[in-house]
């Protein structure tokens, strides 16, 4: 694996252009609720996906940021008027795969369908290519060693896919932290999402529960270090769930999947938009294009 180079003037921390994106999956289709709801009973539970990913839309119209709209095929195929949407208001649509299905779950085969079935229910329903693909819960990793030949070979430009730490319920620890070409031979570039190091120690701290649940000056502290001490771009990511205080609540999960989905629900808007006057943000392919092409 071989880092890819921003070059050597990227250096000012305020110059840099952070990559923002957003997850595009219902509440209860989330990693903390695998083991209580069945995929067969999606179909029965409300849906929240439009409203909320609307909201999204909105706030970044008001805060006038574009971002990477990462959506799952399954919501592209119901809310093809969304997938317009996001399209329409200048931002990029992105995969997701089809059902939220983790890839070190499947085998190459089913891999390689999950991300075919996904990108044609995005592209019918948004009319543009597909470049970029983020895996479920940043579920590739050391057991997925096929992952990135496949998305190499299916013409994908980018992935973000990949948590370069330990944690527990996803990581590759031994991953770079940044801005990598996975496959020798190919320019399919991965964004890991961001991290933070402090003396031997590394934190997850490019969104998730880290961004919402902690004091945003944590997070506001760990995106300058990012930028200024790494001299690189930071890759955050949410889901519109987030930004959803009123979202129903799901009846026998296990406690410490409820702690980790709804805290803070309610001060994640203010959040988000804080976060968008303290730093540059681009959409991901704006970040991951430029390196693709400018492969030695
Ligand atoms: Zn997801």
């Amino acid at each position: 694996m071989r880092e890819a180079s921003l070059g050597p003037d990227r250096t000012d921390a305020r110059a840099i252009v952070n990559g923002l994106s957003v997850d595009v999956e219902e509440y209860f289709q989330v990693g903390a609720f695998e083991n209580t709801i069945a995929k067969g009973d999606w179909e029965s539970i409300a849906s929240r996906v439009e409203h909320n990913t609307g909201a999204v839309l909105d706030l970044f119209a008001r805060c006038g940021v574009k971002a990477t709209f990462f959506t799952l095929g399954w919501v592209a195929e119901r809310y093809p008027a969304l997938i317009r949407r996001i399209i329409a208001e200048g931002h990029e649509i992105a995969s997701h795969g089809w059902d939220h299905t983790r890839v070190f779950t499947m085998t190459p085969d089913a891999f390689r369908a999950d991300i075919d079935r996904a990108r044609k229910a995005l592209e019918d329903a948004g009319g543009v290519a597909i470049r970029g693909y983020r895996a479920p819960s940043f579920s590739i990793d050391r057991r997925t060693p096929w992952a990135h030949p496949i998305l190499a070979e299916q013409g994908y430009a980018y992935s973000s896919s990949v948590a370069p730490i330990a944690h527990d319920h996803y990581g590759w620890r031994e991953a770079p932290r940044f801005a990598f070409h996975p496959v020798a031979g190919s320019d399919l570039i991965e964004l890991p999402v961001t991290t933070v190091e402090l003396g031997q120690r590394r934190f997850g701290a490019g969104g998730g529960g880290f961004f919402r649940i902690l004091p945003y000056a944590l997070s506001k502290w760990a995106l300058r270090r990012v930028n200024a001490t790494d001299g690189q771009p930071a890759i955050f990511y949410f889901h519109p769930w987030e930004v959803d205080p009123d979202q129903p609540r799901v009846a026998g999960a296990p406690l410490k999947s409820n702690i980790r989905h709804y805290t803070q629900l309610g001060a994640m808007a203010g959040k988000l938009e804080q976060l968008t006057r303290d730093f540059n943000w681009c959409r991901i392919d704006e970040i991951a294009l430029p390196l693709a092409a400018g492969r030695l």
